[in-house]
């Protein structure tokens, strides 16, 4: 016999009740319904197990579990085990053992080994006398304590494990709502209990309906959390591939002009500026703006405008089919459109020096500061780099951490930095700035114990204790995929428009009668913005500015073809 609760009943706390007599299950959840129906959820189970499994599924969903009553003789578990282990998942939860007289020494001994809040003899008639008035004390000293719901997604990971701190940062990213659990933790260790896995492998995602994931890659957490990952359409307009500003900026114009738009994200919408814990020079916010707030306005914006947004999808390939420009994913599987915005952008160069790779999420990170921040409290934090992307994540965590030491390469950050930063920086007390220091070496068991640095005008090496190193080192194109159909520059970025042109010339190829627009690539109807464009200003601004040129010259090229 399974258990039993009514299906829309699902956001009332619940009481429990256990007892291998049909009979009487159904007798106590009655009375139970009548007096609380209306307030509580009453789940009724006729054996221990059945009863053990419910508590574990209202766990993983994160229901509430108010008060547990069981039956003091049942075959597999005694009422007394049974309350032991459903302790270890709802420890909040009130426990009332139901006994016969006969049994009332047990019940006695139970207090003290379930920590029993009381045992209630059989029968319990009249209700009104024996039995409200012992529930309704139990459920005021149970609303008395801390029961908030949690109906968000969980992570219980590990400090140290990079994979949890991916998946941390992709939820959000991609703003998805939800609560850390370390897995070394009480409650974690609750949780991974009644997900029946041991912990070993981390992190394990619980969705807001209960189900586990163990290491869950970053396409079955989009599918899972509700983002979209599969196109609607195998034709449109205009496929964006990018969804940072100049991506977003572009869809929202594609989409609002009445273009058929899909956005092609790889991670999480936002970008480079998702990752900006305060964006300082963009028009119109006098006052700063998080990154992350900025560009979860604009995905809204763009979807509002009717524009598609899939997310985990990374775009591999790039073909002229005639006159339709097809776009291939890594699983195979392509979306064909008239007109293609390449919005790449750029991502973090990585450091070279050894013990950095094997540490990286587990103590080093690039560029992922606002997501570690809690981890920084009271701690000695390093970040590398000297410009604007350094700075603001040194102020960032210098109100987390104990101190914050800024590793800047050169001898000054007037050349590499904005006024306004230095300026800050300055200010704050707990931020030191080392110039002309490089970072040789990184090494730790698990994590990042120690850093090697050297000054690069003395020679000199030093190694200094380090839990955290954030690495803001310059960034690179990430082009590699358009293999020789687009005209690069020599670090990868895409040249565009009058660039293209030698000598006032059409560029070599180019077989229509005009020249490329502005933002058009060397191949017609394939566009740049943003920061993958050779010679880009690498600003918020200005990749929003270009998102938007790119489809005003979109709309010209439908026109003419
Ligand atoms: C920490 C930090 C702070 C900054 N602060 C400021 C600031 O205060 N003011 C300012 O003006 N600028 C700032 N910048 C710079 C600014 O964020 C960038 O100039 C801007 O984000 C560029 O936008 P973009 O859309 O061109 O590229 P990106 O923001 O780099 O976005 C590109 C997107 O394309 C995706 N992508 C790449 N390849 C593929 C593929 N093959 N398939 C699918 N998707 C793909 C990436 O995952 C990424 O989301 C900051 C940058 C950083 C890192």
């Amino acid at each position: 016999m399974g258990v039993m609760t009514a299906q829309d009943e699902t956001s009332r706390a619940a009481i429990l009740t256990v007892d291998d007599d049909p009979g009487v299950s159904r007798a106590v959840a009655r009375d139970l319904r009548r007096q609380y129906g209306n307030r509580y959820r009453i789940v009724r189970a006729e054996s221990a197990s059945d009863a053990l499994d419910a508590l574990r599924q209202m766990k993983l969903r994160g229901d509430l579990v108010a008060v547990i009553l069981a039956d003091y003789r049942m075959p597999e578990l005694n009422g007394i085990e049974f309350l032991e282990q459903a302790m270890d998942i709802y420890p909040g939860a009130r426990r009332v053992l139901l006994t016969a007289y006969a049994d009332t020494g047990a019940a006695i001994d139970a207090i003290n080994v379930v920590d029993l809040d009381h045992y209630l003899l059989k029968p319990w008639d009249p209700p009104e006398e024996k039995l409200y008035p012992v529930v309704d004390a139990l459920l005021d000293a149970w609303l008395e304590s801390d029961h908030r719901p949690v109906p968000e997604t969980k992570v219980v990971g590990h400090r140290w494990s990079a994979r949890s701190s991916e998946v941390r940062e992709f939820l959000a990213r991609n703003q998805v709502p939800y609560r850390w659990y370390a897995s070394d933790e009480p409650e974690g260790e609750r949780l991974l209990a009644a997900a029946k896995t041991d912990g070993l492998a981390l992190p394990v995602v619980i969705t807001p309906d209960g189900e586990a994931m163990v290491e869950p890659s970053d396409a079955e957490l989009a599918a899972r959390v509700g983002l979209a990952t599969t196109p609607s359409k195998d034709f449109y307009d205009l496929v964006v591939i990018g969804g940072g500003p100049a991506g977003l900026g572009a869809a929202v114009y594609g989409a609002s002009e009445g273009l058929r738009t899909v956005l092609v994200e790889q991670l999480a919408t936002g970008g480079q500026a998702g990752q900006s814990s305060r964006i300082e020079n963009y028009l119109g916010f006098p006052d700063g703006v998080s990154g992350a707030q900025l560009t979860d306005r604009a995905r809204r914006q763009a979807t509002k405008f009717g524009a598609e947004v899939l997310t985990t999808r990374d775009v591999v390939g790039l073909e002229v089919c005639g006159s339709a420009r097809r776009v291939t994913f890594a699983d195979g599987t392509s979306i064909d459109a008239h007109t293609v915005i390449l919005a790449t952008g750029v991502s973090y160069r990585r450091l070279g020096a050894p013990g950095l790779d094997d540490l990286t999420g587990r103590g080093v990170y690039y560029g992922s500061a606002l997501t570690e921040a809690q981890a920084c409290l009271g701690q000695d934090v390093y970040v590398v780099g000297g410009a604007n992307s350094a700075g603001q994540a040194a102020v960032f965590l210098a109100r987390h951490a104990k101190s914050v030491t800024l590793l800047v390469r050169g001898p000054s950050l007037e050349k590499s930095m904005s006024y306004y930063l230095i300026k800050q920086i300055a200010d704050i007390p707990n931020i030191c700035v080392r110039t002309c220091t490089e970072v040789i070496d990184a090494s730790g068991e698990d994590h990042l114990e120690h850093l090697t640095l050297r000054n690069t005008a003395t020679g000199e090496s030093e190694i200094v204790d380090a839990q955290l190193l954030f690495l803001f080192i310059g960034a690179a194109p990430l082009t590699d995929w358009l293999d020789d159909l687009v005209v690069r520059d020599g670090r990868g970025f895409v040249v565009a428009g009058p660039d293209l042109s030698v000598g006032g010339e059409r560029p070599r190829g180019w077989e229509l009668d005009r020249m490329p627009y502005h933002l058009e690539t060397s191949v017609p109807g394939v566009f740049v913005a943003g920061d993958a464009r050779s010679e880009s200003a690498k600003r918020v601004a200005s990749a929003v500015g270009e998102g938007a040129l790119a489809v005003m010259l979109v709309h010209r090229y439908l026109e003419k073809t």
